[in-house]
């Protein structure tokens, strides 16, 4: 008997479950559930890796990764048919996931050694006789644990930097998708002639708690703020710090002489696309009054001949517990007094959410408060941008967003809470790969991607080297008074009088 999702433990020697096909329930592969002294063994494997890994130049590793981003390339369509089968999304979307992961993977490699390698930095006047200089230096083994929304691009924003700054790494995929971290993962292993550098654990939510409490020396999580809570509790009991990229509630800000048809255009894709289970997602609107009208009419109309089934634009809800929470937010909002433009209450079927537009949503209503993970758009009008910055910042989320405006747009983008921003564009930012990417509050902390992404898998060290005797030596004990007074005299030429209190 295979065991599933809902039955896991079926076979009590060697449990396995099964992935499924969301839009049609097939099975697509099983996989092991690995136990504690599986993950153990592997973060062993890992440890034992690391010490080649960590010790080849950045060259020799950027060589590695730039191969396996040409072996991802060339095999680019094997992988988003893994992905298609798995999450349910069109292969089309498949592809432009692992196009931007494969970007993000060259841009890792080739950019580590000017950022991680060592780099001198001025020693100041009292120290002047020393050379100083910083580095850093790999972890040793992290651990990543994956969603199913977009299982290449989002892990692969903690695995390439990872593998880029000297770590080996033990991938834990979601179980929606472990077909997609095992195809990464043989992959990468065929690169590296078979050395475990990254390995994949699958299973459910108990494997990945015992990658939390392995000896990793970093957890990297991503997924709900549920269980990033979770985490961090399991990560605490071995002090081992985490990054936590989790939900977001995202607004899209339209200002009054912005291109309508464009802000149109990109806020039903930002909230549909994907069936609306992206972090970075569109799931507010917020529109100046006086073109709420205009706006609303095109969105409409651009929204007519979108669907949602099987070879449609979008494709099935990949988690089936969301659907109940999609249909839930959209009930709450309704309830509330929210104003159904397409969908609504029936919009909601058993693997399919149809596109759902619904303006005037309460701001109190869960279709405003919560993430809802599916394709719905609450567009509200505002009287002003303040107003819009201020309903966009009201949330405990703070991931990313959106703004389309013609003359305000950057400056309205820097007073948003959260960590990213695209202005007349939506989710622009997550395809360059030097811009760092996480959020804020019960988004997360700590940054992937850019040159923050990399250090995040490091540690810093500060070396220094005297390279002349000290004008005066103060690190001993035959430091005499006249000294004392002479650096008491120096430091007060340095730093005494810039400043005095008013
Ligand atoms: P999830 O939290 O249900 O699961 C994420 C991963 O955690 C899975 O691999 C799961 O097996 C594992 N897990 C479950 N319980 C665990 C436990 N107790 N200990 C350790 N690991 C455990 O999230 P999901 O449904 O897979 O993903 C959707 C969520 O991810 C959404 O909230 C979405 O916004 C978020 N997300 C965030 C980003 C980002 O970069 N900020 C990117 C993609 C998705």
């Amino acid at each position: 008997m295979t065991a599933t999702l809902d039955n896991p433990t079926a076979t009590a020697s060697a449990p396995t479950f099964d992935s499924l096909n969301p839009a049609n329930g097939d099975v697509v592969g099983t996989y092991p559930i690995a136990s504690k002294a599986d993950v153990d063994a592997a973060v062993a494997r890992s440890r034992e890796a690391a010490a080649w890994w960590g010790a080849l130049s950045f060259a020799e590793r950027e060589d590695f990764l730039l191969t396996w981003r040409s072996v991802i390339t060339r095999r680019i369509a094997q992988l988003a048919q893994v992905s298609h089968l798995e999450t349910g999304k069109p292969h089309g979307d498949a592809q432009l996931e692992i196009i931007m992961a494969i970007d993000h993977i060259a841009w890792a490699a080739k950019h580590a050694k000017k950022i991680l390698g060592p780099q001198k930095v001025k020693s100041g006047l009292l120290m002047a006789n020393q050379a100083s200089t910083v580095e850093y230096k790999p972890l040793g083994v992290v651990g990543v644990i994956g969603p199913w929304n977009y299982p290449v691009f989002t892990p692969c924003g903690s695995i390439a930097y990872a593998l880029a700054a000297g770590n080996t790494v033990v991938f834990k995929p979601s179980e929606y998708t472990p077909g997609v971290g095992q195809w990464l993962a043989d992959t990468f292993t065929e690169v590296v002639g078979g050395r475990p550098v990254l390995q994949v654990v699958t299973g459910l939510g108990e494997t990945g708690n015992a990658l939390c409490t392995a000896a990793v020396d970093k957890l990297a999580f991503t997924g709900s703020g549920a269980t990033g809570k979770k985490v961090m509790a399991a990560c605490a009991t071995n002090l081992t710090p985490v990054i936590i990229e989790a939900g977001g509630k995202d607004s899209m800000i339209v200002d009054q002489d912005a291109d309508i048809e464009k802000a149109a255009e990109a806020a039903l894709w930002g909230g549909m696309s994907n069936a609306g289970q992206t972090c970075i997602g569109t799931e507010r609107v917020y529109v100046h009054e006086k073109v709420f009208d205009s706006f609303v009419a095109e969105i409409t109309n651009q929204a007519k001949d979108l669907k949602a089934g099987a070879g449609e634009k979008i494709g099935p809800i990949t988690m089936p517990s969301q659907i109940g929470i999609i249909k839930s937010h959209i009930d709450d909002a309704i309830a509330k007094g929210a104003t159904v433009v397409t969908g609504g209450a029936d919009a909601v079927g058993e693997r399919f959410v149809q596109p759902t537009i619904l303006t005037n949503v309460p701001e109190n209503s869960t279709e405003i408060t919560e993430e809802t993970f599916g394709p719905t758009l609450a567009i509200n009008p505002v009287k002003s941008m303040d107003e819009a910055i201020e309903l966009t910042n009201a949330t405990k989320y703070g991931l990313a967003g959106a703004v389309f405006a013609k003359k305000n747009g950057v400056d309205i983008a820097r007073r948003v809470r959260s960590g990213m921003t695209s202005v007349n564009s939506v989710v622009a930012f997550a395809g360059v790969p030097a811009l760092p990417f996480g959020g804020v509050g019960e988004s997360g902390f700590g940054r992937i991607h850019g040159p923050d992404g990399l250090k995040e898998f490091t540690y810093a060290k500060a070396i220094t080297r005297q390279r002349m005797k000290p004008l005066m030596m103060l690190t001993s004990f035959a430091r005499d008074a006249k000294t004392d007074g002479n650096v008491a005299k120096l430091i007060t030429v340095m730093h005494g009088g810039k400043k005095t209190l008013k």
